[in-house]
């Protein structure tokens, strides 16, 4: 992902960068952007005022990075090409005009759903993160403009306890938490099409999307009044 996003962004104009939890889909690019931060050719240009991307990771997170590279490499890689700054699920964020708040939801490890507004308007963005199926996602949601949640399953597991949804699920969770949009993401790769996902979500929430990588996805224009 780093590599795809290197195309559309330079990396080193990032402010910030959020770790919903500690599962290594979610973060493990974070080491070829700690080698580009630390040996890139940006970093010569910004010589004597390095950049250093904020990066806001769940509680834990310095001691998990520690160990990942720690098992080839110099271990504290991650937090010294970031400023990295542990969240606790009751903190509130400001980053820029985004003001950022977090909500548990059940997965295999801590992980946190996050609600972003902007004090400049145009609407607020909240994503679900990975998880079962759960009632604390769509309260956290409620009322939202663009909700991501995961479609992760083609069938639920057949076993306690789930981590995951399929995209049905996803549906539900949409139109409980009434938000306006509905973005699916999180597919398996092995999947040909995500077409089936997105009739089965679009069959319970009418505005369902599909999230690819790199997409820029609206948010619904609000009628006033
Ligand atoms: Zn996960
Ligand atoms: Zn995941």
């Amino acid at each position: 992902m780093f590599a795809k996003l290197r195309g559309r962004r330079a990396y080193d104009a990032v402010d910030a960068v959020l770790i919903s939890h500690l599962h290594a889909d979610h973060f493990l690019d974070l080491v070829p952007y700690s080698y580009a931060l630390t040996y890139g050719p940006r970093r010569e240009r910004a010589a004597g005022d390095p950049v250093r991307p904020v990066l806001h990771a769940p509680a834990g997170a310095r001691e998990t990075f520690r160990r990942v590279v720690g098992a080839w490499g110099t271990e504290d890689l991650v937090e010294n090409a970031f400023d990295l700054q542990e969240y606790e699920p009751g903190d509130v964020l400001q980053i820029g005009p985004l003001t950022i708040r977090f909500r548990v939801v059940p997965h295999y490890v801590r992980t946190h759903a996050v609600d972003i507004v902007s004090s400049l308007g145009g609407g607020r963005f909240t994503f679900g993160a990975d998880c079962a199926p759960n009632d604390e996602l769509c309260a956290f949601a409620q009322g939202t403009d663009l909700l991501f949640v995961e479609a992760t399953l083609p069938e639920p597991e057949p076993f306690e306890p789930r981590g995951h949804m399929t995209a049905g699920e996803a549906g539900e969770h949409g139109r409980r938490a009434a938000a306006r949009r509905l973005v699916l993401t999180h597919f398996s790769q092995r999947h040909p099409t995500v077409e089936p996902f997105l009739e089965e979500a679009r069959a319970i929430h009418a505005d369902a999307v599909a999230a690819r990588d790199l997409a820029r996805i609206a948010l619904p224009i609000r009628s006033s009044g």
